[in-house]
């Protein structure tokens, strides 16, 4: 077994991850710390769920050493969520050294932001919209970064931010060294890779490894009329304290949500009609344990990383193979054990074969024959104010 310290970490370095709880490498870790640690540019394809944001933030931490406050080290991700998720580990990782970080994101207002920048900052993570109307405001200076990298590179394709990214990227010294992470690495991302890096060193950990090897998959063949009695039977039975699940929408969040409060289960949710504010302290209670179920949207819970979740729930499967790789990656985080239950109706079927033909496997369908009653369905949401 390899250590961290074999990897070219420092003592103090090595002592923040023991305080975090964190004394193995994970294989992503193992093949790219040494090499960013080298100066190389490096292309890594490694999912949620891996250790690919310490992959990353450890050997950045390592080389900027001493706080200088000025930016050295730009994370570009696609969304808030990741960006606070990434904060988080930088601030865990680099507790015995004084480096400031900030994050930079939309949805909110630009005044702490702005503030953060003008005390100065070692290392910053954005979004590229908010990150790029500082620049604008010539709130930041990206001259100096030595370290650039691309989180979740597909999903920044995917939602439309590379134009963006590309006018950060002309701002950004070309004397650096270049990261990119990316669940895939297909010709999109390699022609980015051709534009942006020098020579990138490519690094793939095999997914299934990395996936859902540690999480328990059952799809479970329902009508749209039982789901809401079969996820409340399914927390009940499974006696979950920490459980996340997934709607297509908005609106049926909302309508989960409150559903599960009529049988008398503490849930919450997080979408976007919910205020940036909010969320974050949703997600704050969630993560303390205040609460045992949250309902979420996709985009609502991309990069969210709470160790202690232990099952996930497709109430709605999505439409995309990868939303469903991201969705379950939510469960089974750090070598720990997940199920992911996914309610599957008729029409959905085919759904699930993209998905088995995505994850390399098939789906185990619910070993139990079920009698749901299905309790009295309310012909419309009743409506409730969203904070
Ligand atoms: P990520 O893949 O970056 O989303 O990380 C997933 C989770 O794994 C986070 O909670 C990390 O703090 C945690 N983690 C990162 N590296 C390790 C490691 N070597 N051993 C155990 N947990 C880790």
């Amino acid at each position: 077994m390899t250590t961290f310290i074999e990897l070219g970490l420092s003592k103090p370095c090595v002592l923040a991850l023991a305080l975090a709880g964190i004394t193995e490498p994970t294989e992503i870790q193992e093949k790219t710390i040494p090499l960013i640690l080298a100066g190389r540019d490096v292309m890594a394809s490694a999912q949620t769920g891996s250790g690919k944001t310490a992959a990353y933030a450890l050997p950045i931490i390592e080389c900027l050493e001493q706080p200088e406050q000025k930016p050295r080290a730009l994370v570009l991700v696609p969304t808030r969520e990741l960006a606070l998720q990434v904060m988080d580990q930088f601030t865990r990782f680099s507790k015995h050294c004084q480096l400031t970080a900030v994050t930079l994101y939309g949805g909110t207002g630009y005044e702490t932001q702005t503030r953060a920048l003008k005390r100065g900052v070692d290392i910053i993570v954005a979004t590229p919209g908010r990150l790029y109307d500082h620049i604008e405001r010539k709130n930041c200076d990206l001259s100096q970064i030595e370290l650039f990298v691309l989180d979740e590179a597909d999903r920044l394709l995917d939602m439309g931010f590379m134009p963006q990214v590309r006018k950060i990227i002309s701002r950004v010294s070309k004397e650096r060294q270049t990261l990119m992470f990316s669940a895939t690495i297909d010709s999109r991302i390699e022609r980015i890779a051709g534009d942006f890096m020098d020579d990138p060193t490519t690094v793939r950990v095999n997914p299934t490894q990395v996936e859902p090897k540690e999480i328990a998959q059952q799809v479970m063949h329902v009508t749209e009329f039982s789901k809401d009695a079969l996820l409340a039977q399914l927390i009940a039975e499974h006696n979950m304290t920490s459980a996340l699940v997934f709607t297509r929408t908005r609106r049926r969040a909302t309508w989960v949500t409150d559903r599960l409060r009529d049988a008398g289960v503490n849930a919450e949710e997080i979408h976007s009609d919910i205020s940036q504010s909010q969320r974050e302290r949703t997600l704050e209670k969630f993560r303390e344990g205040k609460f045992p179920i949250l309902v979420a949207t996709d985009v609502a819970a991309r990069g969210l990383d709470v160790p202690a979740i232990s099952h996930v729930i497709n109430y709605d499967l999505p439409d995309s193979p990868d939303d469903y790789v991201h969705r379950i990656g939510r469960t089974g985080r750090a070598g720990r054990a997940g199920v992911a239950f996914s309610f599957v109706s008729d029409e959905q079927r085919h759904l699930v074969r993209d998905i088995e033909k995505r994850i390399g496997k098939t789906l185990d369908p619910d070993a139990q024959s079920r009698r749901v009653v299905p309790g009295p369905r309310l012909s419309k949401p009743r409506r409730r104010r969203v904070m």
